[in-house]
């Protein structure tokens, strides 16, 4: 059996294989495909000492790291069941099972799409989905942001610092944010909130150019011009699998502790996939490294 098991090849999952495997204990690491999200990000301008890299590159970096290490890689697997017994049990989509006293939950999350015509088409290209990370490329310029829960609104307050001004659509007859975000919100004199509007379509030529949305009241269709468009209707923690292995909160995040241990003994998470209140890859990386080092003490102890 491995004494540690990362699930996830993401900057969570890399960093804890690596910070397990610097500890000489058997480490292994399952990966439906490496490098996580990261694979999908373009420019990345917030991974602290490294000014601006893409995200391809982090990502064969991780690799190359990994790769230095004694780390058993399965890579292209994915993972469908977890079961606690004297070991913890790990059984994969091809019906292998893995064992290990310790496992490192890293499966990350994905953004929730809106699938209107233009989402896909227009990725990197105007469609944003994290104000931290693509905030900056819209200074000056007028953007929107689609949702209207916590996080649509926290976005749309940091955006409107950078940019000349934010649309905010909802869904919804009402904002569903909290009422101190609302009110900072309608305290800036460069958002416009719309509520009880359907987008349509997000349009554009070689970049987005603007946004449709339909006034549900009504049923009219109208257009604004636009240089970006952040989609904020929720981040999906992929952890399905794990229903009623290890306990999750209602929107299916991981519960752990400050240092990644979740409510099963030698079951530990770290990264987007867990209740951690912001999702970023140094972030993810931090509680990767926090989580291993939690499973060797785990170790040491059993
Ligand atoms: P992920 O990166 O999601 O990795 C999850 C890993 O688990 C993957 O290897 C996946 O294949 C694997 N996996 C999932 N389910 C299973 C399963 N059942 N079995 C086996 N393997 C599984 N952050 C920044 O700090 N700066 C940025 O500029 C930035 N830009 C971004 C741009 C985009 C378009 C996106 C989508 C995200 C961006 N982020 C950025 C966020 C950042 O990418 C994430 O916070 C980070 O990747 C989370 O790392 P993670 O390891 O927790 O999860």
């Amino acid at each position: 059996p491995f004494d540690t098991l990362i699930i996830g090849g993401g900057p969570a999952g890399v960093s804890a294989a690596i910070y397990a495997a610097r500890k000489g204990i058997r480490t292994g690491l399952v990966a439906e495909r490496l490098g996580g999200q990261v694979q999908e990000t373009l420019g990345i301008e917030n991974f602290i000492s490294i000014k601006y890299t893409e995200g391809p590159t982090v990502a064969a970096n991780l690799e190359e790291h990994l790769r230095e290490y004694q780390i058993d890689v399965i890579k292209a697997q994915r993972c469908r069941r977890l079961e606690k017994k004297d070991l913890i049990e790990i059984e994969l989509e091809n019906g292998s099972v893995l064992r290990s006293k310790a496992v490192i939950l890293a499966t990350g999350a994905r953004w929730r799409n809106i699938c209107v015509p233009g989402e896909a088409e227009f990725k990197t290209k105007g469609v944003a989905y994290c104000p931290h990370c693509d905030g900056p490329i819209f200074k000056g310029k007028r953007v929107a942001v689609i949702g209207g829960g916590n996080s649509g609104i926290e976005a749309a307050i940091d955006l409107a610092g950078i940019t000349e001004h934010v649309t905010v659509l909802e869904f919804m007859p009402e904002l569903k944010a909290d009422l101190v975000l609302q009110q900072r919100l309608d305290s800036l004199p460069n958002v416009t909130v719309l509520k009880n509007v359907q987008t349509k379509e997000i349009t554009g030529t070689d970049r987005v150019d603007g946004l449709t949305y339909i006034d549900r009241a009504t049923g009219e269709e109208h257009h604004i011009d636009l240089a970006g468009v952040f989609i904020l209707i929720g981040l999906v923690p992929n952890t399905d699998w794990l229903d009623g292995a290890v306990e999750r909160n209602r929107f299916g995040e991981i519960l752990v502790d400050s240092r990644g241990a979740t409510n099963v003994p030698g079951v530990f998470a770290a990264g987007d996939c867990t209740n951690s209140h912001y999702k970023q890859i140094i972030i993810a990386m931090g509680s990767g490294a926090s989580a291993a080092l939690a499973a060797f003490d785990h170790l040491i102890r059993n």
